[in-house]
């Protein structure tokens, strides 16, 4: 069994839904299908919940509406006029929506959140199994809410492993081998039986606990780029395709930032020993990259990049030494204020960590560390990692920006620069 995952970009229009059939078709046949979100419908939703959550009930509507209206396109385009007739779910689901919106909140913000935003994967899967049904690819839609069980950490959700491969296990074994399943990705549901999701970008993730739990023989990914390449097009020119991947490799490039893959995705898969391989919608017949239990590391350097940066560098007050007890007051701030640490470097009464610019977290982070330290702190910076560096790479990189902070391990290097522009 294959476990295919599909992401918004594939699925943004009716010509992607058509082109997801025709992989469907020919590669994927008893395959689970983790689908996203329409597009940005999940931007968009953000939108619907601000405006439901801070009372403003002109402004819930008017995004609700662009929503609709939004999938009312899609499915008019790939089922004409009468489209009710082919994609009656989802007309329920929106009905369902309306409803929740017209009452008054109840909840935490990050509650609310995942009940309305989870809304474009229960709809994006529900259109896709419609015309899967239509186009007589036997399909079953499989709601993950009833699937994945998680925690209560709304947005955030954690896995239970163990009723989720229960429940899954038994969805699988009363389908008929042929046939697939769709589902959602990114959506759980917590232990009293509300929605939650797994975090931004959670649907690569969704496809390895699927395959984890099945034993699938590989979890393919079809994205809008060839496969893995070894630095993002929108900031180096000239970048390479990797064809195989060691999981290693693929953790540590996800875990430095490397958007292609969601970095829980790796984990599970690397436990069970399933390829994963990412290839292109557009050219599907291209083997894309594989990542998997290859002997040998990657050939070629890797670039991540990272912009608005913000370098800390904090000094204890009294003029102590940085060890175990400054430490961990540092790290609690650092988690409290739930601002994650990008790059780290201490010396004897100094530490430095570099994070994301996050004008929502950040001040008030620095304030609380304030209380124990004199703050330095300095904006507008980029942090570049490369893995399997060299000097050339590192010059090569270093071209009009002057270098702030370098820290380097065996496979490793990462460069806080400034652009000199
Ligand atoms: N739709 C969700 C998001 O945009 C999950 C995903 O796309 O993986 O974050
Ligand atoms: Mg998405």
């Amino acid at each position: 069994m294959k476990v295919f995952k599909f992401g918004g970009a594939s699925v943004k229009e009716a010509a992607g839904v058509r082109n997801l059939t025709r992989i469907v078709q020919s590669q994927g046949r008893g395959a689970v299908v983790v689908v996203s979100a329409m597009g940005k419908t999940t931007n968009a939703l953000e939108e619907v919940v601000r405006a439901y959550a801070s009372g403003d009930t002109d402004q819930t509507t008017a995004h609700w509406a662009s929503v609709r209206a939004y999938h009312e396109a899609i499915m008019r385009d790939l089922a004409g006029d009468h489209f009710e007739d082919t994609f009656q779910p989802v007309l329920e689901t929106f009905t369902a929506v309306e409803t929740y919106l017209r009452q008054p909140t109840t909840g935490s913000f990050d509650q609310i959140y995942d009940q309305i935003v989870s809304i474009g994967e229960v709809v994006s899967t529900q259109i896709v199994a419609a015309y899967l049904n239509a186009q007589n690819v036997s399909t079953y839609w499989a709601d993950a809410r009833e699937l994945v069980y998680t925690d209560a950490t709304y947005r955030e959700g954690k896995v239970d492993w163990e009723q989720t491969s229960r429940q899954i296990q038994a969805l699988s074994a009363t389908r008929p081998k042929q046939d697939v399943i769709v589902t959602q990705g990114f959506v759980g549901r917590s232990p009293n039986g509300l929605t939650t999701t797994l975090g931004r970008e959670g649907s690569d993730y969704t496809a390895a606990i699927f395959a984890f739990c099945l034993d699938a023989e590989s979890v393919t990914i079809w994205k809008d780029v060839p496969g893995v390449l070894n630095a993002d097009p929108k900031w180096f020119d000239d970048t390479v395709l990797l064809e195989k991947i060691t999981y290693q490799d693929a953790i540590e490039l996800a875990y430095y930032g490397a958007t292609v893959i969601h970095p829980k995705t790796i984990k599970p898969l690397q436990n069970k020993g399933i390829p994963l391989y990412v290839r292109s919608f557009v050219e599907p017949d291209k083997p894309g990259t594989a990542i998997g239990d290859f002997e040998q590391h990657l050939p070629i350097s890797s670039f991540i990049f990272k912009v608005n940066q913000v370098l800390i560098s904090l000094h204890p007050k009294d003029f102590s030494f940085i060890a175990e007890d400054n430490l961990s007051l540092i790290f609690g701030q650092f988690a409290e204020a739930g601002v994650k640490i990008n790059l780290m470097q201490n010396t004897a009464i100094s530490f430095s960590v570099v994070v994301d610019q996050n004008p929502a977290r950040v001040p008030a982070l620095l304030e609380q560390l304030r209380q124990n330290f004199r703050v330095n702190y300095n904006e507008g910076l980029e942090l570049v990692t490369i893995r399997y560096y060299d000097q050339n790479t590192i010059d090569r990189v270093l071209i009009n920006k002057k270098l702030l902070l370098e820290q380097k391990s065996r496979y490793t290097v990462q460069l806080v620069v400034k652009d000199l522009g």
